[in-house]
């Protein structure tokens, strides 16, 4: 099957913030209770925001295969821009062809989209212009990228090959099955969203970096981190040959550096699998400083780095010689090139929150150039960070 979907950067500003609204609230977790958020700072207010809960509830009832992305993803689907273009439309008050959004022409979604442009129009947001799109035709001016369709959301059912144990506290756990046959992975260190089998209950979820992605054996491969008193960690102290699970993904990855310049990696056992998937893929000539931070020296892992990375180990219960280290400490006193470079970080939330302030307060990196993410937070179940992506 293939969808038309193109690249978001032909979206304008206010397209981009109405859309992420609109996909929240057609998406899980928090992501709804977050749409009013995002259509507050737009400018409207939170009883006109409940019109656009409406349509998109309407909209998907009218029309199951209609394509919402999700919140963050970099690509828009052609029905998306045609809701954009019907949306723009009614904000000014010009004829709307309802067949462009759904398939089916259903009164309630069109009276719903006239009165999303009413809201639009009082909040004084100005939408692009922009045509509808059949067919597949692109819009003319645009540059358009047509991709394979891979919904993120699609469950994929996945059985465990093979599980190994690169240190005491991790697993290292192969997937495989006849799902991956279709799997796609684009970018470095993108993650999977891994669901245990739920029984009755509600299935728990959680994100793991793709450690390695075989195509040709379509066996995907991920770490855990062990803990104490997490679903995940448990199943994995056990988990066999032949256990089931689900997968959804991928999504995020590394965006790259920028050109001359160098890369810093910050990272805790949570994000040491993206940041080998990363340093296998960098060019030999790239300047890369690695401080990760493990429990101790049994926790170090071998990294396929080119000669010009630079690792520093940091052992969070000390060594017989060493007092113990942070990753955010360590960093602060090591010196560093004087110009700011790329950054790519993951680690425990509150570390990240640190290191962040510091590259941009201290050290001169620009904004845009440091991804960093908190991949789990102490006492906090499944913790989500949207700069994951
Ligand atoms: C994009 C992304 C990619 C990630 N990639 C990886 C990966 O490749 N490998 C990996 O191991 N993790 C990775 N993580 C982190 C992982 O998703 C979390 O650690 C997750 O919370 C573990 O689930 P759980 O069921 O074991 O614990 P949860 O039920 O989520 O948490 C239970 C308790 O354990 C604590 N906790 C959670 N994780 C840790 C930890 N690592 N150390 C100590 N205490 C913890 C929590 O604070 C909470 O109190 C990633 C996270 C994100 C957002």
């Amino acid at each position: 099957m293939s969808r038309m979907i193109f690249s978001i950067n032909q979206c304008s500003p206010v397209e981009l913030r109405l859309l992420k609204a609109l996909r929240a609230l057609n998406w899980e977790g928090s992501w709804p209770a977050q749409a009013g958020f995002f259509l507050e700072e737009m400018g409207l207010s939170s009883s006109q925001a409940f019109v656009f809960a409406d349509l998109v509830t309407a909209i998907i009832e009218a029309d199951p295969g209609f394509y919402l992305l999700g919140p963050t993803s970099p690509f828009v689907s052609r029905d998306e821009l045609n809701l954009l273009a019907a949306l723009g439309n009614a904000s000014r008050k010009s004829s709307n062809r309802l067949g462009q959004v759904t398939r089916s022409r259903v009164p309630v979604v069109k009276s719903l989209i006239d009165s999303c442009g009413t809201a639009l129009r009082a909040g004084q947001i100005s939408m692009k212009t922009r045509a509808s799109l059949h067919n597949g035709r692109t819009l003319p001016s645009v540059a358009s990228q047509v991709l394979p369709f891979q919904d993120d959301r699609t469950l994929r059912n996945v059985t465990v090959v093979s599980v190994h144990k690169p240190t005491p506290r991790v697993r290292r756990i192969v997937l495989g099955g006849h799902s991956l046959k279709t799997f796609v992975t684009d970018l470095a260190a993108q993650w999977v969203k891994i669901f245990l089998p739920g029984g009755t209950t509600q299935p728990v979820g959680r994100a793991f970096t793709i450690y390695s992605f075989d195509a040709i054996n379509s066996q995907l491969t991920f770490d855990i981190a062990l803990h104490d008193g997490g679903p995940m960690s448990d199943w994995a102290l056990t988990a066999k040959p032949g256990d089931g699970l689900q997968l959804a993904g991928p999504r995020g990855g590394f965006k790259g550096v920028t050109p001359r310049s160098w890369l810093l990696m910050a990272a805790d056992e949570t994000g040491l699998p993206a940041v080998a998937a990363i340093v296998r893929l960098l060019p030999a000539d790239l300047e890369v400083h690695v401080f990760a931070e493990v429990a101790d020296e049994s926790e170090r892992q071998f990294l396929d780095t080119q000669p010009n990375v630079r690792v520093r180990w940091i052992y969070r219960n000390g060594t017989s010689s060493q007092e113990p280290e942070t990753l955010s400490e360590v960093l602060r006193y090591s010196p560093l090139p004087a110009t700011g470079g790329d950054a790519w970080i993951a680690a425990e939330a509150s570390a990240i929150r640190s290191i962040r302030t510091q590259l941009l307060r201290d050290r001169g990196f620009e904004l845009g150039r440091v991804q960093a993410a908190g991949y789990w937070k102490h006492g906090e179940q499944d913790h989500r960070d949207l700069a994951a992506g």
